[in-house]
C-alpha cells in the first residue's frame, strides 16, 4: 500500500528488524557491527519465537567447527548435496549464496557475538543415499547458556517447547536428549548430573522455575539477547508491525503498534521482516496448505499469523512454497499450548505407525518432513492416515518416554496424570482391543504388527526399509539387534495415541533473491524491504536436508539481508 507519510515519523533507525527469533537477532547485530542503529519489534510479550522454543540446530555445510570433531566436508559435496536435496526447485544463486555465507555466519557469530556452538558429529544429514551427504558434523547445536546474565530479560524470553525438558523444567542438550532418550551408554549419569545441577542451584530455584542452564532454542537467543544487549541495541515488546511505509517505490518504513498507540517508524536503510509462518492462523493454514489442517497441531509459536506475508503482499511481493511446511507427525496433549513432534519416539525400536485401517504406511525412522508428506500423500476416503495412530506395546512403554510420558520404569500407568489416562493414552489387553479404542481397522493392525514382528527378528523392513540408513539409526536403540529401529510389539498391554500431520512451521512466504530482497511476480526486488526466515519462502525448496535447515537459513539470511542494507 502507497501511504503518504508528510515527514512525520515517530522515531527513526536505519535498520527496522521486525520479529525477534534468532534470525531477526543475528540481522540487528550483522547490522549495528556494520554501523547500523537497528531496532527489533515482537509482537507478543515474549521474545524468541519458535526460534526460542527450537532445539537450536543450524545445519550448515562447511563450517568451521566440523574439524574440532573431527568431520571434514567438502564445498563441492555440499553443492552437490543441497543441488540434490532441493531438486532444481530453488535458483542457483540462493543455494550459492546459503553454501558460501552460512559459515561465514556462523564464523561471525562465534568470533563477534556471545554465540557458541559444537557440531554434531554423529548427526546425520537426512538424505544418506544422496551423493555429496554427510554421516554428521553440519549440524550445529548451541552450547549452553547461563540465564543468570540475561538478567530480568531472561524472563521475557520466550519458554522452550516441553518436549525439549525433562520433567517440563530441566534443559538438555540435543546430545544429552539422544543419549537419554535412547538409551545409549552413559544415560543414566547424564540423567543423574542433569537432575543434580538442576535441584541443587538452590539460589536459582528461589527465583525461578526454569532452568539456569539454557541449551536448545533458548540457549541460542539468549546468546544472541545477550549479544543485543552488549551493543545497546533496542528491542520492543508488544510491538507490532502493521503496515509497510512506501515512498516513491521504496519501502522507508512501518507503521506499528504500540501499547495501542500507532506509530510511525523511519527505517533509512530498510526493512526486515522476520515475523515467522502462518501456522498460527487457521484461515491461512486452510487456504494454502493440504487439507485437513489445524493450529493446534503446530509446535510452532501461536504468534506467527503470517502478518509479514500479507504486508509484503500489499506490497506487491511474490509468494512462492505456499503449500509447504517443516512437517513432522506431532501428539496433541491435553492441556498444553503447542503439539509436540513425535521425532525419536516413531524411530524407536518397537512402535508403528498406522493408518485408520491399521496399516503401516511409511518408514516411520524417516525424516520427519517425508513421514508427513506420506500422511497427505496416501490419505483416502478408503483409508485416512490424517490422523495416523502410534502403536508400542508394554515392553516399549517399560523402556522409552514417548509424547509427555516417561517411560514406565519412571512413571508406571497408575501414575499417570488423568488427562493422559482419559482419553489421551489408548491401551488393550489385546491388539483387537486397541484396535476398537482406537477406532481403527483390527485385521489390519493384527497384520501389520505380525509382519514388523518377522522383520525385527530378520532386522529387514521389506515394506518400507526402516532403520537401513545412519539417519534412520540416529533415533534408534543401539542395544537392539540385527536392527536398531525394529523391535516385535508382543508384550501386553497395547498402546496407541493419535499422530497428526504438524510442522515446526510453514515454509512459503515471501519470495526472495540471494541478498534475502523480497521480490515483485516479475522479478524485480523492492527496494528497502528484505525478508527472512519462515515468513520467505525457504531455500530449502520442499526438502529438508538436515537438522537445522530452517535456523541455518533464517540466522543466514538475516546476517546477509543486514549487511546488504548496510552496503556490505
Ligand atoms: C519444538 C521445535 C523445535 C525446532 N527445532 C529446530 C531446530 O533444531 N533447528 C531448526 O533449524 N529449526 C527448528 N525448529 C523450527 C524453527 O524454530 C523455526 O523454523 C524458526 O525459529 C523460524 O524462525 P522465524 O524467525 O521465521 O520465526 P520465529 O522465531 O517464530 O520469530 C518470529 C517472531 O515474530 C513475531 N511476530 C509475528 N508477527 C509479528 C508482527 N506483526 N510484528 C512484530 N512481531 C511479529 C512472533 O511473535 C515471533 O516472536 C523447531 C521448531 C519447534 C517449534
Amino acid at each position: 500500500m502507497e501511504s503518504t507519510n508528510q515527514g512525520r515519523w515517530d522515531h527513526s533507525v536505519d535498520l527496522l528488524i521486525v520479529g525477534s527469533g534468532a534470525g531477526a537477532m543475528t540481522a540487528a547485530l550483522a547490522g549495528c557491527d556494520r554501523g547500523a542503529d537497528a531496532l527489533l519489534i515482537e509482537k507478543s510479550d515474549r521474545y524468541g519465537g519458535s526460534s526460542a522454543m527450537s532445539g537450536g540446530g543450524l545445519w550448515v555445510p562447511c563450517n568451521h567447527l566440523m574439524a574440532e570433531v573431527g568431520v571434514d566436508d567438502d564445498p563441492e559435496d555440499a553443492w552437490t548435496y543441497l543441488r540434490e536435496t532441493t531438486g532444481g526447485e530453488v535458483s542457483e544463486d540462493r543455494l550459492r549464496a546459503y553454501l558460501e555465507k552460512a559459515p561465514e555466519m556462523v564464523r561471525y557469530l562465534v568470533e563477534h557475538t556471545r554465540a557458541e556452538f559444537v557440531s554434531l558429529p554423529e548427526y546425520a544429514d537426512y538424505y544418506q543415499r544422496i551423493p555429496g551427504s554427510r554421516p554428521g558434523g553440519r549440524s550445529l547445536e548451541p552450547k549452553n547458556f547461563d540465564a543468570g546474565l540475561l538478567g530480568e530479560e531472561f524472563l521475557k524470553m520466550r519458554e522452550q517447547n516441553p518436549q525439549m525438558l525433562i520433567m517440563n523444567r530441566i534443559f538438555m542438550t540435543v546430545f544429552e536428549a539422544r543419549t537419554m532418550l535412547t538409551r545409549a551408554p552413559g544415560w543414566i549419569g547424564i540423567t543423574m548430573r542433569l537432575m543434580a545441577r538442576y535441584w541443587l542451584d538452590v539460589p536459582w530455584r528461589f527465583r525461578s522455575r526454569r532452568d539456569r542452564n539454557l541449551a536448545m532454542g533458548n540457549a541460542l537467543v539468549g546468546m544472541l539477547r545477550r549479544s543485543l544487549m552488549d551493543r545497546g541495541i533496542p528491542l520492543w515488546l508488544e510491538t507490532v508491525a502493521r503496515e509497510l511505509i512506501v515512498e516513491d517505490g521504496r519501502v522507508v518504513g512501518a507503521l506499528v503498534e504500540k501499547e495501542g498507540r500507532k506509530i510511525r517508524i523511519a527505517a533509512s536503510k530498510g526493512v526486515v521482516l522476520a515475523a515467522g509462518g502462518f501456522e498460527g492462523d487457521q484461515a491461512m493454514r486452510e487456504r494454502y496448505l493440504p487439507n485437513p489442517t489445524r493450529v493446534e497441531w503446530s509446535c510452532a509459536n501461536k504468534h506467527n499469523t503470517g502478518d509479514a506475508i500479507r504486508m509484503g503482499q500489499t506490497v506487491g511481493a511474490a509468494l512462492e512454497l505456499m503449500s509447504d511446511a517443516w512437517w513432522g507427525p506431532t501428539s496433541v496433549v491435553p492441556g498444553e499450548e503447542h503439539a509436540r513432534m513425535l521425532v525419536i519416539e516413531k524411530s524407536l525400536p518397537g512402535s508403528i505407525l498406522v493408518n485408520k485401517a491399521g496399516e503401516r504406511f511409511v518408514n516411520e525412522a524417516a525424516p520427519y518432513i517425508d513421514v508427513v508428506n506420506e500422511m497427505y500423500a496416501k490419505d483416502s476416503p478408503e483409508k485416512p492416515c490424517v490422523p495416523a495412530y502410534l502403536v508400542f506395546d508394554a515392553s516399549f512403554r517399560q523402556k522409552y518416554p514417548c509424547g509427555p510420558l516417561l517411560q514406565a520404569s519412571q512413571q508406571p500407568d497408575w501414575a499417570l496424570p488423568r488427562s493422559l489416562k482419559q482419553g489421551y493414552l489408548k491401551k488393550a489387553d489385546t491388539l483387537e482391543g486397541l484396535a476398537a479404542e482406537l477406532g481403527i481397522g483390527a485385521a489390519g493392525l493384527r497384520e501389520s504388527v505380525e509382519k514388523l514382528n518377522e522383520y525385527a527378528r530378520t532386522g529387514e523392513d521389506l515394506d518400507f526399509h526402516r532403520g537401513e540408513t545412519v539417519f534412520d539409526r540416529y533415533y534408534g536403540d543401539e542395544k537392539v539387534a540385527p536392527n536398531p529401529c525394529l523391535a516385535p510389539i508382543e508384550k501386553p498391554p497395547f498402546y496407541g495415541l493419535e499422530a497428526y500431520p504438524g510442522e515446526l512451521g510453514t515454509k512459503g512466504g515471501l519470495k526472495t533473491d540471494a541478498s534475502a530482497r523480497v521480490l515483485k511476480e516479475s522479478g524485480e526486488p523492492i527496494p528497502g524491504l528484505y525478508a527472512i526466515g519462515n515468513c520467505s519462502a525457504s531455500v530449502m525448496g520442499h526438502s529438508y536436508p538436515g537438522a537445522g535447515s530452517t535456523l541455518g537459513p533464517a540466522t543466514t539470511f538475516g546476517y546477509i539481508a543486514a549487511r546488504h542494507a548496510m552496503g556490505a
